[in-house]
């Protein structure tokens, strides 16, 4: 059989593009994962088998209305998806036309918003972060004032993976930067690990504010895929003409819930506490190491130094089975690595093993 064949057939865009590599796939034979913002708590659940002969609703009701009561919304300004990288995809394919119009991102930042742009032939123009990590609005407005404005501005706040956030007067800039032009995508999938900050009761006054929210993070949920999109009731109905018929599996629909009762919230308000004060003692130890620089901020569940020896260290802990993520490749971020604050015992293991790569690179 002929690859050649299949090659001609594949679209232009998807030839140049590769499958997406995350850690998982890489080195299945891991056992610390500190590389992807997990949480290090499994919680449990009860699933129901009654529906599962069913078709699930598409936007299941309960699910809708818990998401709002916890967001302060209302149930008709949230769109329920397989994930926010749903979400990301999905205002993708509603606002921009394959081949003419194009995305904002201000890098470093999550990958997926690129990604999902260039699955669909959709353009990516950057207005990169500044030295300090802060939105740089002389790009911006340069971007704003093209005869053809990006259709959607991807903001990341707090931002993976730098964990800094943006102020708020930052963000209002933005939406009035580009009110009347383009929809400005605000992320806020670490908001848990800095709540006073989020942007939900402010969709009112923005017709232009989308916030992309997931149960993946703080929720300690990433294995049900899981996620919500807040905005005005017509954003919601665009994104509903695109969204597949039954996108959410009735298991993730009760999970979510159980995850969204008071209980399940006060859970995680607990959990969120535990890792910030992990994280504390993480920083300060790792930053106590010569050969660590911290980066960035610390808004979210992971912390960021720059390493000496970046390459060899990700090497020396890999063949350890403690995986990390190298951020290496994005703008500013020469030699920088993310860890995400994972169980007592995953971070002990991870400071022991960094300790002891250093030693022996001393030594020899
Ligand atoms: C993890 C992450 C997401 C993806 O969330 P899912 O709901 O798991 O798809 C989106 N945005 C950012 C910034 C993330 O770090």
């Amino acid at each position: 059989m002929s690859n050649e064949f299949i090659l001609g057939l594949t679209c232009e865009n998807v030839r140049k593009l590769s499958p997406y590599e995350s850690a998982r796939r890489l080195y299945s034979g891991g056992q610390y994962w500190l590389n992807a913002n997990e949480s290090p708590y499994a919680n449990d659940y009860a699933i129901s088998s009654e529906k599962l002969n069913r078709y699930p609703d598409c936007q299941p009701g309960a699910l809708l209305t818990a998401y709002a009561d916890y967001s302060d919304v209302k149930p008709e300004q949230v769109l329920v998806s397989r994930g926010a990288d749903e979400g990301i995809e999905l205002l993708i394919r509603a606002f921009c036309h394959p081949g003419r119009d194009s995305i904002a991102i201000c890098p470093p930042t999550y990958g997926m918003y690129a990604i999902s742009a260039e699955t669909f032939n959709v353009g990516v123009t950057v207005a990169p972060l500044n030295s300090s990590f802060e939105l740089d609005f002389e790009a911006l407005t340069t971007l704003a004032e093209q005869t053809q404005p990006p259709k959607l501005v991807f903001l990341c706040s707090p931002n993976n993976p730098t964990g800094t956030a943006i102020p708020p007067e930052q963000i209002e800039r933005c939406l009035s930067l580009f009110a009347n032009k383009s929809l400005v995508v605000l992320d806020e999938a670490y908001i848990e690990f800095d709540w006073a900050a989020r942007w939900s009761g402010r969709l009112e006054q923005y017709e232009n504010l989308v916030i992309l929210r997931t149960l993946s993070k703080a929720f300690a949920l990433a294995g049900i895929r899981c996620g919500f999109t807040l905005a005005c009731n017509a954003i919601i109905k665009t994104l509903l003409k695109v969204i597949a018929p039954y996108p959410i599996p009735d298991p993730v629909a009760q999970i979510a819930l159980q995850a969204l009762s008071s209980n399940g919230i006060k859970t995680m308000r607990q959990q969120v506490n535990n890792i910030q004060q992990q994280q504390k003692v993480l920083k300060e130890t790792l930053a106590s190491l010569s050969e660590l620089k911290p980066v960035g901020s610390e808004h979210a569940n992971f912390l960021m130094f720059r390493a000496q020896k970046r390459e060899a260290l990700m090497q020396y802990l890999v063949s350890q089975g403690m995986l990390i993520r190298d951020q290496s490749k994005q703008l500013q971020l020469q030699d920088c690595l993310r860890i995400t604050v994972g169980s007592d015992a995953e971070n002990a293991e991870l400071i022991h093993l960094i300790q002891q790569f250093y030693q022996q690179e001393t030594r020899v």
